[in-house]
């Protein structure tokens, strides 16, 4: 199949037909619904790309899995070249829809069970690795979305799976039939779920000998029987249904969180890719948590370009835009972001091939990224906030501004400098109120915190990677003491 475009790829989603519980009620034509719609057009991005004349080379890349081309969305890195095109594509759909674009998940997925079920075939000599490279040359055929599921409920977060009071807290296997296996659990935070052709599982966390169940890893189509949906509330998500695309601050795109129930699901042997190996489990989390925390070095600083710019513009509009502490603080804002970018690239180029022959990130750079993910956006939306000033969180309604009465009023009084209109002064106050405290902040800034792990898995890696114990032996060279 030719690659697709952003409208084939919303036809393809439309006709998959899915349901799900939106508001607490199924949703009717799930592709159309607007809290949905945002979503689905993000994802359209990185489609379109791939048919931009300038964008080519970013967007299209040769598969050696199907001899042909492929988006770079479905791509197994080859160089570390590649890992570094990954990140700049991600910093473009950043800069064109200010939101999550969903996609990155199940690429960073399909890289990491790639190597591991080569590793694990090596040892264990199952048959695994065949079996994923047959489906994933499928999905590149087809020119898919995958979404990337790993995060488990996990009930009592001091017990184990096994311990916990319903083990279904953590998904498992309950049934091995001859021709494949039975899952029940479910997945939370499914970034761009409802938006995909197919899901991707994986186990949440590093397994133990008696905790077989857990540990699998399986793909099914998003249509499959027994897969339930939950779409995720966002703060002001409800503006979406006004109808006032102004108000919602991000007028054409947005993302999508789902919770994702698997209610005995039967999965065919051919789309189960790993099935008890515990000790699988945790190189499998480790390298996917790896791919998407360099990811964020891309994504993240695209969306933080469109909050720097947003930000420079409102004080032009406010008149402060020579002085000498916003300039700084605008300054600031930059440093930041391209820090960002700075960790996102440096743990591409110090990439290096695994035994299956894709590319794997630099663990403890990639994992440095992430933590300063955790951090810089919420300091990006704090310089934000304070250049944009108050009304930030007092604006009227857009609509205030036609109201036959008060209108000329609210017009009088949002008057803006440089001669702006005040409803374009309106907008980009809002598409910043978006980033720092609405809908688009659940990703710039929570998925900032918690999404590829929550600050505290990456300080875990960064001590594991770091070999403290060579520095000190550095320090005891310097000093000539301790032989
Ligand atoms: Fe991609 Fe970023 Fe969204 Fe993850 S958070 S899916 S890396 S856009």
């Amino acid at each position: 199949m030719a690659l697709r475009t952003g409208e084939e790829y919303i036809a393809s989603i439309e006709a998959l037909d899915l349901e799900a519980n939106v508001l607490g009620q199924p949703s009717g034509d799930l592709a159309a619904h607007p809290l949905v719609r945002p979503s689905l057009r993000a994802v359209a991005v990185t489609y379109d790309g791939a048919h931009d004349e300038e964008l080519a080379p970013l967007f299209r890349v040769h598969s050696p899995l199907i001899d042909g081309e492929v988006n770079r969305f479905t791509h197994l890195h080859q160089s570390k070249d590649d890992l570094v095109n990954k990140v700049l594509m991600q910093r473009h759909c950043g800069n064109r829809t200010a939101c999550c674009f969903q996609r990155c998940v199940g690429l960073d997925a399909a890289n990491a069970v790639y190597s591991v079920t080569y590793e694990c075939d090596q040892a264990r000599g199952s048959d695994y690795h065949g079996r994923f490279r047959d489906y994933w040359a499928w999905v590149q055929r087809q020119d898919l979305v995958v979404d990337g599921a790993m995060t488990d409920p996990k009930g009592d977060r001091g017990k184990r799976p096994s311990e916990q009071a319903d083990p279904d807290l953590y998904l498992r296997v309950v049934d091995h039939r001859p021709d494949g296996i039975v899952v029940r659990g479910a997945k939370f935070h499914q970034t761009g779920m409802l938006n995909s052709h197919e899901i991707l599982v994986m186990p949440t966390l590093a397994l133990r000998a008696g905790e077989e169940d857990w540990a699998v890893c399986f793909a099914l189509p998003a249509d499959a029987p027994g897969l339930r949906y939950v779409l995720g509330r966002q703060a002001s998500d409800t503006r979406k249904l006004e109808g006032d695309p102004i108000d919602v601050g991000n007028p054409t795109f947005g993302g999508q969180e789902v919770l994702t129930v698997l209610d005995d699901v039967f999965v065919p042997t051919e789309r189960v890719f790993l099935d008890s190996e515990v000790e699988w489990s945790g190189p499998l989390v480790e390298r996917f948590a790896a791919y998407h925390r360099q990811s964020y070095g891309g994504c993240k600083v695209g969306v933080g370009d469109v909050l720097i710019g947003a930000t420079a513009l409102i004080a032009q509009m406010n008149g402060v835009a020579r002085a000498s502490h916003v300039r700084d603080k605008i300054v600031e804002m930059i440093h930041l972001n391209e820090t960002l970018f700075a960790c996102g690239l440096a743990c591409s180029a110090r990439g290096q091939a695994t035994e299956a022959g894709n590319y794997l990130v630099d663990l403890l750079l990639a994992n440095v990224c992430k933590l300063n993910v955790t951090r810089f956006p919420y300091e990006l939306a704090r310089l934000a906030t304070d250049v944009a000033g108050g009304l930030l969180g007092t604006l009227p309604a857009a609509r205030e501004l036609d109201d036959p009465e008060l209108g000329p009023y609210v017009r009088k009084y949002l008057a803006a400098a440089g001669g702006w209109d005040p409803l374009e002064r309106v907008k980009v106050l809002r598409l910043i109120e978006n980033l720092v405290a609405g809908a688009g902040a659940v990703a710039y800034l929570v998925e900032s915190m918690h999404g590829a792990g929550s600050p505290m898995a990456q300080r875990i890696m960064i001590g594991r990677q770091a070999g403290l114990d060579q520095k000190i032996e550095l320090a005891k060279q310097i000093l000539g003491i301790g032989y």
